[in-house]
């Protein structure tokens, strides 16, 4: 099942319960806007390659429209449609004034160096630049973008609408209107969140054991705070492999191993025994943190795996089929669209400081993550507990819910 099915057959499953008029259903389904362009670049050895690059709005009834741009050569229409609409549904299940919109590049950003790579990113600005804005679309980091791609997104936005139009964009560097705590802000929603769920469950988090797939800015967020709070990390892995340890990895010093290694892998680092990526997502932990791509947990792995606890750090990393077998098996799971939600909830919080020109200090910023993400975690705890519903399906209520209510506040249909 593609990503955009696979998201639109989540949506439905929560819809079902929600007794939607069709028409209302099919808004909800389409994406309100899709935008393909082509993004041309010369690269330093004089040969033109011509890529693909995207931003799909997929609605913005509560907000502008908000998420995330990529640069994978996966990603095509269909995947950034699904995103985009995942978007939707974590901004409104967190309670934050946004839409959902999702944007990327097609293109494998390990091939190009840095001045190819910049390039790139104001061409894309520039080509999708009729459809975003600070009030309209506001794009951040995901898979292989980060702040400092943000920094040159800002400049050439800036140069296109000849003002500061800082607020277009978040994930920035702090020292042109980034906000302190929103690198670590996706992995530190994933920790609190799962620390909520163990707090709920009544699991003691020193005692718990985690492996965690992914070691990119979320990945290793999650992993460090989750260290931190005494749980025993006993294997991560990156696109470089994977790496274990049953005494617990020293996850610190692999983050500073990333920092001066080769493309920032973890290849190479000694403190750990090579393990596969079937041993990582089918190992015996207590908790799994899928925190890389999507479609990792399958039809084909789900009855495999020894987890009971899964928690969806990366966007859409179980199809409906392997989610309809961990939830069989009763293995409790919290959805994306509440476990990582984290990002863009500090990615409102640099908007706010844009908009306002005051900047808070970083205390402040988690202090008000954390408000958030406890409260959309019980209010979808306590549904899911209430009606009998999957977490994934609360957290879909929670969030059709609250969309269809401002679409009707609006008057978008009657
Ligand atoms: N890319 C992140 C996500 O998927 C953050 C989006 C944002 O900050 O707008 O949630």
């Amino acid at each position: 099942m593609s990503l955009a099915a696979a998201t639109k057959y989540f949506f439905e499953q929560a819809a079902q319960g929600l007794d939607l008029e069709p028409g209302v259903k099919q808004m909800l389904e389409t994406p309100q806007r899709e935008l393909l362009v082509q993004v041309p670049l010369v690269k330093e050895d004089g040969t033109l390659e011509v890529y693909s690059g995207f931003r799909v709005q997929h609605n913005d009834a509560r907000g502008p429209f908000k998420g995330g741009f990529r640069f994978h050569p996966s990603v095509d229409l269909d995947e950034v449609r699904g995103l985009a609409a995942l978007m939707t549904w974590k901004c409104a299940a967190v309670n934050i004034p946004y839409g959902g919109g999702k944007g990327g590049v097609a293109v494998d950003p390990f091939t190009l160096n840095k001045r190819e790579l910049k390039q790139l990113t104001r061409t894309f600005v520039s080509k999708i630049f009729p459809i975003i804005g600070q009030k309209v679309d506001v794009p951040a980091p995901d898979v292989n973008t980060n702040a400092e791609v943000m920094g040159w997104f800002v400049d050439k936005a800036n140069e296109l609408a000849r003002d500061d139009v800082r607020g277009i964009v978040t994930g920035k560097p702090i020292g042109i209107g980034g906000s302190l705590g929103r690198t670590e802000a996706t992995g530190r929603g994933v920790a609190l969140t799962t620390l909520r769920l163990l707090k709920w469950l009544g699991k003691d988090p020193t005692k718990m054991t985690v492996a965690v797939q992914g070691f990119g800015n979320n990945g290793s967020w999650t992993a460090y705070y989750l260290h931190q709070a005494g749980c025993r990390i006993v294997a991560v892995s990156d696109v470089s492999g994977g790496f274990g340890n049953e005494e617990g990895l020293d996850i610190p010093a692999m983050m500073e191993y990333c920092k001066t290694s080769d493309k920032h892998l973890l290849a190479g680092y000694p403190d750990a025994d090579p393990i596969s990526n079937a041993e990582l997502l089918e190992g015996k932990v207590d908790i799994l943190i899928p925190a890389a791509l999507e479609n990792q947990i399958t039809k084909e792995n789900a009855a495999r795996i020894q987890a009971p606890i899964v928690i969806e750090a990366a966007n859409a990393p179980t199809t409906p089929e392997g989610d309809a077998i961990l939830n069989e098996r009763g293995i409790t799971l919290v959805p994306d669209i509440l476990a990582n939600a984290g990002g863009v909830t500090v990615s409102y919080f640099e908007w706010v400081q844009n908009l306002q020109s005051f900047y808070w200090d970083e205390d402040t910023v988690n202090t008000h993550l954390t408000n958030i993400m406890h409260k959309a975690f019980d209010d979808i705890w306590n549904l899911a507990k209430e009606r009998d519903l999957t977490l994934r399906t609360a957290a879909y209520t929670i969030a059709i819910e609250r969309v269809v209510e401002a679409m009707k506040m609006k008057g978008l249909f009657v």
